[in-house]
């Protein structure tokens, strides 16, 4: 697996590049914009340039952006999922112009205001199609686009969908496009939705093979939990001292199908400070590589 984490685009797009390199990220995640706002200004093509020219310097391969967490296509009332659809769309237009291989976002909510009908599979499925639609009119209004939208599966929080491997595989499938359309686990939000890495590491994988498909799993966000299994809460915790632990760690670092995926941190950083990414990263690489007697001990800290 190649990693890296989340760099900070502060001060300028190319920043991000320049953070990434001083952290050993292989690869990067960054916002491309604002994440309170809507709107953004376009990206300035000398702006582009001095990204992929940072980029290019730092060696990063796969940059991927993470959409605004305002974003929800998925939501049942018309103008506020066309709002959403336009700044999704901006956001696509903004990866394709920066050269990023991947827009990962978050399905989506229902939004019904009822509480038990949280989990009402019509309610969800619904939500699942109107994402679906969004994500091809994506497809279909960048028809030259290089990027590839990446389903991020939820913690299933409230209202949010995409919780399940059947949720996740039910909406790629209804996008359809293999090409630019892929799939990023998050370990932290599978955990949290109930999947046991922890004790049933191999179950679980066989479950996401036959719902989602090995085959579309592009990338991982690299989290440990704050929080038990199951509890449906989205918490990230450092690596590796949240409930996954170190030995689900370093079966996922040593697990040969994923050596060709890319992994982004998205762990809580310690005083805003990305030496904690950058221990982490090496942590992870020590693991992935087999120099694990070289690392200090991540435990202690
Ligand atoms: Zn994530
Ligand atoms: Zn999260």
């Amino acid at each position: 697996m190649i990693l890296g984490g989340h760099n900070s685009i502060k001060g300028g797009l190319h920043n991000a590049a320049i953070e990434a390199a001083s952290i050993g990220g292989e690869t990067m995640q960054i916002f491309c914009k604002s994440q309170r706002q809507w709107k953004a200004k376009p990206i300035e093509p000398e702006q582009a340039a001095l990204f992929r020219e940072e980029v290019a310097r730092a060696g990063l391969e796969r940059v991927m952006v993470h959409d605004s967490y305002l974003i929800n296509m998925g939501t049942p009332d018309d103008a506020k999922r066309e709002n959403a659809y336009q700044a999704f769309a901006t956001e696509l237009e903004r990866c394709e112009a920066l050269g990023a291989a991947y827009l990962n976002f978050h399905p989506g909510s229902h939004t019904h205001p009822s509480k038990p009908m949280r989990d009402d599979k019509a309610e969800r499925e619904a939500c699942l199609d109107r994402i679906a639609a969004c994500m091809t009119r994506a497809l279909d209004d960048f028809p030259d686009g290089k990027t590839m939208l990446v389903i991020e599966n939820a913690a299933g929080q409230g209202t949010n969908v995409g919780s399940t491997w059947a949720e996740v595989g039910y909406l790629a499938d209804a996008v359809g496009d293999e090409r630019r359309v892929g799939v990023c686990v998050d370990t932290q939000h599978a955990w949290a939705a109930g999947y046991d890495w922890v004790d049933d590491y191999d179950a679980v994988w066989d479950d996401f093979d036959g719902q989602v498909g090995l085959r579309r799993l592009v990338a991982f966000h690299l989290n440990d939990s704050k929080q038990p299994l199951g509890a449906r809460v989205d918490r990230h915790d450092n690596i590796p001292t949240g409930h996954l632990g170190e030995a689900f760690w370093r079966t996922l670092m040593t697990d040969g199908r994923f050596s060709g995926a890319a992994g982004y941190l998205e762990t809580p950083l310690e005083d805003g400070d990305v030496g904690t990414y950058k221990r982490e990263l090496a942590y992870l690489r020590a693991l992935r590589d087999g120099t694990e007697a070289a690392l200090p001990s991540l435990q202690a800290a």
